[in-house]
């Protein structure tokens, strides 16, 4: 049995054998590429708070270090 997924643009079922696998073409393969490069995909997204990111700088820096002390 071949395997096959569905493709992530347009949900048509794409076999491994395919050339563009896992995209049915190289049309909906550059349509995902294009989706991730313009930002419609996000995996995360940027901590805007200048004080959240004050003091994780701040935790980092006064990790404890055990050999410091004394
Ligand atoms: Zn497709």
């Amino acid at each position: 049995m071949a395997k096959a997924l569905f493709c992530p643009t347009c949900r048509e079922v794409v076999l491994a054998t395919n050339e563009y696998f896992p995209f049915c073409s190289d049309r909906c393969r550059l349509i995902d590429l294009g989706k991730w490069a313009s930002g419609d995909y996000k995996i995360s997204s940027p901590i805007q708070d200048p004080d959240l990111l004050e003091e994780l700088a701040s935790s980092q820096r006064n990790k404890p270090s055990e050999d410091d002390q004394d």
